[in-house]
């Protein structure tokens, strides 16, 4: 899938998301080592730590398909800029990264979008 196929796709994800509390939809696809595909969504809980982010669920559900690690990993929101991935999705990216995986952000009000890899996202990650 190309990627400006896959920016589509990703604003129709949009629409899957459970946000009603934030009211912040966001999306996220993965693309595996094998280039196998797997799409995720913001679902939000009343006890809201319960709830989950696009990437976090985009990802859980790789590595459920047998994904070992993120080959591109795509984010988008319904915003005027990249959507800017929140802390503990970015040390979740980077326990499935490589050095040559791309994170890449978009935002649906803008052609503009970010491109950063693991250690660029996340100076300094949590790693044993
Ligand atoms: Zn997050």
């Amino acid at each position: 899938m190309e990627e400006k196929d896959i920016k589509k796709r990703l604003v129709e994800l949009l629409e899957k998301s459970y946000s009603p509390y934030s009211n912040f939809p966001v999306a996220s696809i993965v693309i595996d080592e094998n280039d196998n595909y797997y799409e995720g969504v913001n679902v939000e809980n009343k006890a809201y730590p319960s709830s989950l982010c696009a990437e976090r669920n985009a990802i859980t559900t790789a590595i459920t398909g047998g994904m070992k690690k993120i080959k591109k990993i795509y984010v988008i929101a319904d915003i005027d800029i990249p959507i800017s991935p929140c802390g503990a999705c970015r040390q979740v990216m980077s326990e499935f990264s490589t050095k040559d995986t791309e994170i890449i952000l978009y935002g649906t009000k803008t052609d503009d979008e970010l491109r950063y890899n693991e250690e660029e996202i996340l100076p300094y990650s949590f790693k044993l």
